[in-house]
C-alpha cells in the first residue's frame, strides 16, 4: 500500500487550547491511497488533530506537511485548496436547501461546465443522492445526511478526507454502507483518508493502518492487525 513519500507528514505537533496543553509531540504519516484510523477514547484528542491538519485549530509548534509542502501556517481555504477536506461530526449541511444544492457548494471552485460531470460522478458512489436529489437534506435520513455530507466533501475532489465519526448514530446497515463506499472510493478514485471512529470494528475493517491516541500522544500504531492485537486498543475502547 505504501509508496516511497507519504502524502501527509504530523511532525511533532503541539496544540494547546488556551493554556491548557491537548496534542504531545504528535508524529505520523498517511501514505497516498491509504485508509488510516485514529483510535482513542472521547477526550483522547481525535478531533483536535483533524481540526489542526485542517487549519481550524492553529498549532504551537511542529510540522504539518502535505504534498511535501509546509501546510501548518496556511489558513483553512488554503489547506482546503491543497486538497484537504474535511467531513465533521457535526456534518453541517444546510437543511433547507435541497441535496442537489448542498452538493454544488462542495464544487464552488470549479467552473460550470465540470460541475454537472463532478455531480454525476458523486451520484454514481451515492445512488440514494441521486433519488433524492431534489429534496431537502433536512428531510433526510441520519445515514443519507452523513452519505450528503461526504459526498459535498467528495465534491472538492480531495486528494486527502479527514473523515470524523461517520458512523456516530447511524444504524448498522448504514454503517456498513458508508464503510463500502469509502472502500470503494480509494480503490477506483485512490482517495486517501484518515478516519476517526469509535466503531472499533468499523475502524479496524475499514483501515489499513491507525495510530492510538491517549490523552494526546501516540501511545502505539501499527496495520490495523497488529493493531487488533494489542493492549493499547483494548484500552482506548474500553475507555470509551
Ligand atoms: P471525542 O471522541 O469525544 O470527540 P476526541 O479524541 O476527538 O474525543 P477532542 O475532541 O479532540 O477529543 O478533545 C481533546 C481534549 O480537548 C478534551 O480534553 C476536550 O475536553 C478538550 N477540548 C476540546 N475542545 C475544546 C475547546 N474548544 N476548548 C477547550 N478544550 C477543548
Amino acid at each position: 500500500m505504501s509508496e516511497s513519500a507519504p502524502s501527509l507528514v504530523v511532525d511533532n505537533l503541539n496544540v494547546y487550547y488556551g493554556a491548557v496543553h491537548i496534542l504531545h509531540d504528535i508524529s505520523l504519516e498517511v501514505f497516498d491511497r491509504e485508509i488510516v484510523t485514529l483510535i482513542g477514547a472521547n477526550g483522547a484528542g481525535k478531533t483536535t488533530l483533524m481540526m489542526a491538519i485542517s487549519g481550524i485549530i492553529p498549532s504551537r509548534t511542529g510540522q504539518i506537511e502535505f504534498l511535501g509542502e509546509r501546510t501548518d501556517s496556511l489558513p483553512p481555504h488554503e489547506i482546503s485548496a491543497r486538497g484537504i477536506a474535511q467531513v465533521a461530526q457535526a456534518r453541517h449541511l444546510f437543511p433547507a436547501l435541497s441535496v442537489r444544492e448542498n452538493l454544488e457548494l462542495g464544487a464552488w471552485r470549479w467552473p460550470k461546465r465540470e460541475l454537472a460531470q463532478q455531480l454525476d460522478e458523486i451520484y454514481t458512489f451515492f445512488t440514494v443522492l441521486r433519488e433524492r436529489r431534489k429534496q431537502k437534506a433536512g428531510s433526510l435520513s441520519g445515514g443519507e445526511q452523513q452519505m450528503l455530507a461526504l459526498g459535498r466533501a467528495l465534491m472538492t475532489r480531495p486528494r486527502l478526507l479527514l473523515l470524523d465519526e461517520p458512523s456516530a448514530g447511524l444504524a448498522p446497515i448504514m454503517v456498513k454502507e458508508i464503510a463500502r463506499i469509502v472502500r470503494k472510493i480509494r480503490d477506483e478514485r485512490g482517495l486517501t483518508t484518515l478516519l476517526v471512529e469509535q466503531n472499533a470494528s468499523l475502524a479496524l475493517h475499514l483501515a489499513d493502518r491507525g495510530y492510538v491516541i491517549e490523552r494526546g500522544r501516540v501511545a502505539a500504531s501499527g496495520s490495523t492487525n497488529e493493531l487488533e492485537e494489542s493492549e493499547a486498543v483494548r484500552k482506548a475502547y474500553l475507555a470509551v
